[in-house]
């Protein structure tokens, strides 16, 4: 009995082995299939990286800047946690060699590596809809200094733009590369340039209303702004970002105004931002001006310089603080006190809200 015993637990103890062995097969295999895929894709980004150095050299955290719209091209986020270990490999920072701008779902995932101190800009795009590979990859001089030196090279660029050499990002990554690189472009106007995916004096103009704005009536505690983007431009992407003004949360309302309304304004509103201090119960209405002439007087820009050159050089002037409270460039149109049921006629979609406030007559449009 005692033999038998032996041969039936030795049954039992094989099949026991065979059942374990057999479940461990089938879980292996399942999940080599099941991540055949994924197993790709870590090595697409250390190859995105090597290709960027292999152009540029080291990237150094001193001289480098990723420019990369990871995670908003349909499901690219799978890249994200390999792209940030690749990134963080190379010692470099988030708030100094990083910009990851919004893009739209069904936009290429894109990368431009930017060396500041040779200028090169290596630009690469990669699909990974049948496995994961670098689609396109092309190395550019994009140093502004360099490319606006004179009018054969301007020329030259010009070309390059034409034949949409960074696939339509040329204007979007020249101008962030460079204004990066200048070391006076602060990490909240970064910020800004996410949402807003270039980099022009449009945007710019918004970071000086925001700050013109806080500056005026302080974002105290109970304090909030509601927008009314009226004329809308890319200075509006701005107020989004700063202050959460976005359109779901009733935070901005965009319209648009006839040339005869904006000579009526005086010929360059921007727009409305009604302030409501929960403290003192108040609500006040602070219509603005923008003034791009002084801009374009001031910038060194040349009659017939490309929107490249004369864009960038708007930029720069903006940029700088010192020239944030020249005279004109803000104005005040009009302060109106005003209560809950004139915001709400403002709000509505048949009005305009400076003829609600007044300052426009039915009959300028
Ligand atoms: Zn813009």
């Amino acid at each position: 009995m005692i033999g038998k015993d032996n041969i039936y637990t030795k049954k039992i103890k094989v099949k026991l082995i065979s059942f374990v062995f057999l479940t461990a097969l089938i879980f292996v295999l399942s999940s080599f299939t099941g991540t055949a895929a994924e197993c790709q894709k870590p090595d697409s980004m250390a190859q995105v990286f090597n290709t960027a150095e292999a152009n540029l050299g080291n990237l150094r955290p001193e001289n480098t800047l990723i420019i990369t719209d990871i995670g908003s091209p349909a499901e690219s986020y799978v890249f994200l946690d390999s792209f940030y270990s690749e990134f963080y490999d190379k010692h470099l920072k988030y708030t100094k060699n990083l910009l990851v701008v919004q893009n739209s779902r069904n936009s290429p995932l894109w990368f431009a590596f930017f060396d500041k101190c040779s200028g090169k800009c290596t630009y690469i795009e990669v699909s990974y809809e049948n496995g994961s590979k670098i689609s396109y990859k092309v190395t550019e001089n994009i140093k502004f200094s360099e490319l606006s030196k004179n009018q054969k090279s301007i020329t030259a660029w010009n070309e390059k733009v034409n034949k949409t050499v960074f696939d339509g990002r040329e204007f979007a990554i020249l101008t962030i590369a460079n204004g990066w690189a200048t070391g006076n472009m602060d990490y909240e106007l970064m910020q800004c340039l996410e949402l807003h995916n270039h980099f022009c004096p449009g945007v710019s103009s918004g970071y000086i209303l925001a700050h013109w704005m806080e500056e005026h009536y302080p974002l105290n505690k109970g304090v909030s702004y509601t927008v009314f983007a009226c004329p809308t431009w890319c200075k509006d992407d701005v107020f989004v970002k700063r202050w959460d003004v976005s359109p779901g949360k009733g935070g901005i309302w965009i319209s648009s105004l006839t040339d005869n309304e904006t000579e009526a304004l005086g010929g360059a509103p921007a727009g409305i931002f009604v302030v409501t201090d929960k403290n003192t119960k108040t609500m006040k209405a602070v219509v603005v001006g923008f003034n791009f002439d002084i801009v374009n007087e001031n910038c060194g820009a040349k009659a017939d310089d490309p929107a490249w050159v004369s864009k960038y050089l708007m930029d720069l002037w903006l940029m700088d603080k010192n020239n944030w409270d020249t005279k004109g460039l803000v104005s005040v149109i009009s302060v109106v006190d005003i209560n809950e049921a004139t915001l709400s006629k403002m709000k509505s979609a048949d009005a305009n809200p400076y003829v609600v406030l007044g300052l426009l007559n039915k009959t300028a449009a």
